[in-house]
C-alpha cells in the first residue's frame, strides 16, 4: 500500500481502510477496529558491543489485527524506522494476509539499528536480546515473526534458537524465512519475487503484453528485485535496468541478467557491471518500458516524479512503493498497478506453508510449494480484478475491498468479548 515517511505512513493506511469500508457499507465497530493496532510494544535493551562497550537499542512489536488468525509480519533492522512505519507496515500485513485468504492476521517488528555496520557477534546478540525482549507477545499460535529489510534467514534461526531456549523445547514453527536445516520451506527464498513474477504475466496477459519480449525495469536488487529479474529474464522479458543503493545500470539491448546478479555478489554493488550504462534511480523510474518494478523501499515514486513514469504495468514489489499523490496521477495516466498486498505476497504465502510444516513435522518439496503459490496468486488475481472491474475502481481500492470484507465477516461471526 501507499505509504509515507515519518507519521504519516499509519494514518495513510487508515485512510486507505476507510476510503475502502465507506464503497462497502462497513459496519462501524469493523472500521473502528480496523483504525487501531492491537497491541504495541517499545522495547530499549542494552547489548554488549564488540569493543567492550554497551549500547541501548530501541525495537517495536505491534500487532494490527489477529480476528483472522495469529498474526503474521516481518522484523525490519534499518536505521530510520519508527513506531508509525510500524504500524504502517502491520497495517499492511493484515489487508495482505487476508487477500491471500490466510488464516492470519498482522503484525511487523523493528530494531532501529544499521545491520550493515554491525558484526555478526553483535548481531547475534542483539537479535537475542530483542527476542527476549519481545517474548510476551510472540508465539506459533499467537505471533509468528519473519525476515523483512535488513534481517535474514540467520536472524530467524537465532530468534526461533532464543525462544526455544526460553520454553525448554525447540519451536520451529514460532519463524518463518528459516534456513531449510532447521526447519525453513523450499521456495521461501524466492517466494517474494516469484508472486511478484506470476503477477507480471497475468497483468501482461490482461492487457494483451507479450510477456516474450516485454521489456522490465526494476528498482532495488535484494530478495525481491534480483529473484523478480531473474524469473522474469527466464520468462523471456527483456530487463533493461536495474540498481541498488549505489545506482542503477541501463542497457537498451537487454541486461546479461545472471551476470548482473553474479557481479552484484562479488562486488556488493550492479553499478560494477560493465556491459551497461549508468543511470540514477530517478531516470531509471522514468524509462520507457512495459513493466516497472519498485522492489526497493516505500515513497519511491512520489507526486513530483509520478507524471514521469511511462511503464505499463507497475508490480509493487516493495512495500508502499508509491506515495498516495502519486498513486492519484498514476491512475489518471491509466497505468496498471498490482499493488503490494497482493504482488508481493509469496513471502507471506511460503511462509504460511513453512508454518504449516513445522507445525506438523512434514515437509514438501518445492514443486508443490510454488504449485501452491502460483493457485493462490492466480485465484486472488482474478478475484481482485473481478472487484476493480464490477466496481469501476483501481485494483489497489479492490485488493483492500477483497480483504475488508474477509476481515468484516470474521470480525462479525468472532463478535465481542465479553
Ligand atoms: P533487500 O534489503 O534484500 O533489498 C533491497 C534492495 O533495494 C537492495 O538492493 C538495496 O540496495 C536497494 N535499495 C534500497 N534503497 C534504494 C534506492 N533508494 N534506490 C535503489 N535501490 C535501493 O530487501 P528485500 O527483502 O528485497 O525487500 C525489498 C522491499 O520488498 C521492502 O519494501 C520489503 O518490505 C518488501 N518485501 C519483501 C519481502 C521479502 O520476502 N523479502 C516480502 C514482502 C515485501
Amino acid at each position: 500500500m501507499s505509504i509515507n515517511c515519518g507519521d504519516q505512513a499509519f494514518e495513510n493506511v487508515r485512510k486507505l481502510i476507510y476510503s475502502a469500508c465507506d464503497r462497502m457499507n462497513i459496519s462501524e465497530t469493523c472500521r473502528l477496529r480496523l483504525g487501531e493496532c492491537e497491541r504495541e510494544l517499545t522495547v530499549h535493551f542494552p547489548v554488549k558491543m564488540d569493543d567492550g562497550t554497551v549500547k541501548v537499542f530501541t525495537g517495536f512489536r505491534v500487532v494490527h489485527s489477529d480476528t483472522r488468525g495469529p498474526s503474521k509480519g516481518g522484523i525490519r533492522y534499518h536505521p530510520d524506522v519508527n513506531l508509525d512505519e510500524v504500524r504502517a507496515l502491520a497495517a499492511l500485513m493484515t489487508l495482505k494476509t487476508a487477500v491471500a485468504n490466510l488464516p492470519y492476521g498482522g503484525a511487523k517488528g523493528a530494531v532501529i539499528c544499521n545491520p550493515k555496520v554491525l558484526s555478526q557477534g553483535e548481531l547475534e546478540r542483539l537479535t537475542r536480546r530483542y527476542t527476549a525482549e519481545i517474548t510476551i507477545m510472540i508465539g506459533p499460535g499467537s505471533d509468528i515473526p519473519a525476515p523483512d529489510v535488513g534481517t535474514n534467514p540467520q536472524i530467524m534461526a537465532w530468534m526461533m534458537d532464543t525462544y526455544s531456549m526460553g520454553i525448554g523445547h525447540s519451536e520451529l514453527a514460532i519463524t518463518t524465512g528459516k534456513p531449510i536445516e532447521i526447519g525453513g520451506s523450499k521456495g521461501r527464498f524466492e517466494a517474494t519475487g516469484r508472486s511478484c513474477t506470476i503477477s507480471a504475466l497475468l497483468a501482461a496477459k490482461h492487457l494483451g503484453i507479450d510477456i516474450k519480449g516485454a521489456t522490465v525495469v526494476v528498482q532495488g536488487c535484494g530478495n525481491v528485485g534480483a529473484v523478480s529479474a531473474s524469473l522474469l529474464a527466464k520468462e523471456g522479458c527483456r530487463v533493461l535496468a536495474i540498481s541498488d543503493t549505489k545506482g542503477g545500470i541501463y542497457n537498451p539491448k537487454g541486461l546479461d541478467i545472471e551476470g548482473v546478479l553474479a557481479k552484484k555478489q562479488e562486488t556488493g554493488s550492479v553499478t560494477n557491471f560493465k556491459e551497461a550504462e549508468p543511470i540514477t534511480n530517478d531516470e531509471l523510474l522514468g524509462l520507457q518500458c512495459d513493466i516497472l518494478i519498485p522492489a526497493a523501499l516505500e515513497n519511491q515514486i512520489v507526486e513530483s516524479n509520478a507524471s514521469s513514469v511511462k511503464a505499463k504495468i507497475i508490480i509493487e514489489g516493495a512495500n508502499g512503493p508509491i506515495t498516495p499523490e502519486a498513486d492519484r496521477v498514476l491512475v489518471d495516466k491509466n497505468i496498471f498497478t498490482v499493488p503490494d498486498i497482493l504482488a508481493n505476497t509469496g513471502g507471506v504465502v511460503i511462509s504460511y506453508l513453512e508454518w504449516v510444516q513445522c507445525l506438523q513435522s512434514f515437509f514438501w518439496d518445492e514443486a508443490e510449494v510454488n504449485d501452491y503459490l502460483k493457485k493462490i496468486m492466480t485465484s486472488a488475481f482474478a478475484e481482485i480484478l473481478g472487484i476493480s472491474q464490477k466496481e469501476q475502481v483501481d485494483m489497489r481500492t479492490a485488493a483492500c475491498m477483497l480483504a475488508l470484507g474477509r476481515l468484516a465477516t470474521a470480525m462479525a461471526t468472532r463478535g465481542i468479548f465479553p
